[in-house]
């Protein structure tokens, strides 16, 4: 099979919102008036971001997920996506998989694949996509890491630290039991962007990123970005770990096998989360508690913004804890 043969086969499918879609040159999208395009690549390397066994369908549902998941945290709605990739060889039940994965979770966010570019090469997935943000009187609604204010509440949503948990699995360095594992892994190869919840908190949150290094090194962002610093309740974000209700069910209620810092620091620093992390006034309670349920997405409060620049950290009692937790960075 060749390379158009491939394209039309695997990811031409008819325009939907777009003006056009793939097979000419470029792809043309229709802005609606008065919203500001929102943008943001992603790119997945074999090994690196992903391991070579994972189940190619999972592997299109997280490459399109971790994009949408930038998306969300923008508060931006889902318009379309170009694809470059990169394939050692035409495998197609690979391709197969792989798209029908992609283009399930496409659909479910009615985001279109328009364009893109495919090349022989080590195993390689680029994407990048197109959302749309309002304007209103002349203002963008977009979420920024930048508009945290001092006496802001934090918020996460959904759950934290089961990517890591399966990670250190697949590592050999830990031995779970299989419900856990189960649990974990899906967390880690089908995370869920937050997109609906992203629109939801337009208007209420002041700032917002997306979980991708670890909750404490991206919270830095919005910190550095907002010159404000932050305390975090660790003991309410290690409560967030799913496989730690799943271990408890499955080892007895009582298990001591994974200490308490151990949970803290897959939930603080783990990565791989795709979760929100946001803040807002704590005047906007109620008003997040309605986000939190329009989206169908739980949302936790686990700390507040200061004016007092740094990250301070407490456990359940309101001791305060060491911070030596870091998150991932590529280089380091
Ligand atoms: P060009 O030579 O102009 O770069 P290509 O021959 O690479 O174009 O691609 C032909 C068409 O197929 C273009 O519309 C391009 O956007 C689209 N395309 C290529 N690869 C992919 C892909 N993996 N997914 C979706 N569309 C693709
Ligand atoms: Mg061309």
């Amino acid at each position: 099979m060749g390379e158009f043969e491939l394209i039309a086969r695997y990811f031409k499918r008819p325009p939907r919102g777009a003006a056009l879609g793939v097979g000419d040159d470029c792809a043309l999208l229709l802005p609606a008036p008065a919203t500001q395009l929102a943008i943001s690549s992603d790119m997945l390397v074999e090994g690196r971001h992903f391991l070579g066994t994972i189940d190619p369908r999972k592997l299109g549902h997280k490459a399109l997920a971790v994009n949408l998941s930038d998306l969300a945290a923008c508060g931006a709605r889902p318009l379309a996506f170009t694809l470059a990739l990169a394939l050692p060889r035409v495998d197609e039940s690979w391709l197969a998989g792989f798209s029908e994965g992609l283009l399930a979770l496409a659909d479910a966010h009615d985001c279109e694949l328009i364009g893109g570019d495919t090349t022989q090469g080590p195993l390689n997935i680029c994407i990048t996509v197109f959302g749309e943000v309002p304007l209103v009187n002349g203002l963008s609604q977009a979420l920024l890491r930048s508009g945290a204010q001092a006496g802001d509440d934090l918020y996460v949503s959904g759950t934290l630290g089961d990517a890591r948990l399966a990670l250190e699995v697949f590592r050999g360095t830990l031995s779970v039991p299989a419900p856990v594992f189960e649990l974990a892994r899906s967390r880690m190869e089908q995370p869920t962007p937050r997109v609906a919840l992203g629109v939801a908190l337009r208007g209420i949150a002041t700032s917002a990123i997306d979980i991708s290094d670890g909750l404490l090194g991206d919270l830095g962002h919005i910190l550095t970005q907002s010159g404000m610093g932050a305390t975090v309740q660790a003991d309410v974000a290690a409560a967030l770990v799913a496989s730690r209700a799943a271990y408890a069910m499955a080892g007895g209620v009582h298990c001591d096998e994974i200490s308490t810092e151990q949970w803290r620091s897959w939930a603080l620093a783990g990565g791989d989360d795709y979760e929100l992390l946001f803040s807002a006034p704590a005047s906007a309670r109620s008003q997040v508690a309605q986000a939190a349920e329009s989206s169908q997405t739980v949302v936790t409060r686990i700390g507040r913004i200061e004016q007092e620049r740094g990250l301070r950290l407490t456990d359940a009692k309101g001791q305060w804890l060491p911070n030596g937790y870091s998150s991932f960075d590529h280089f380091a």
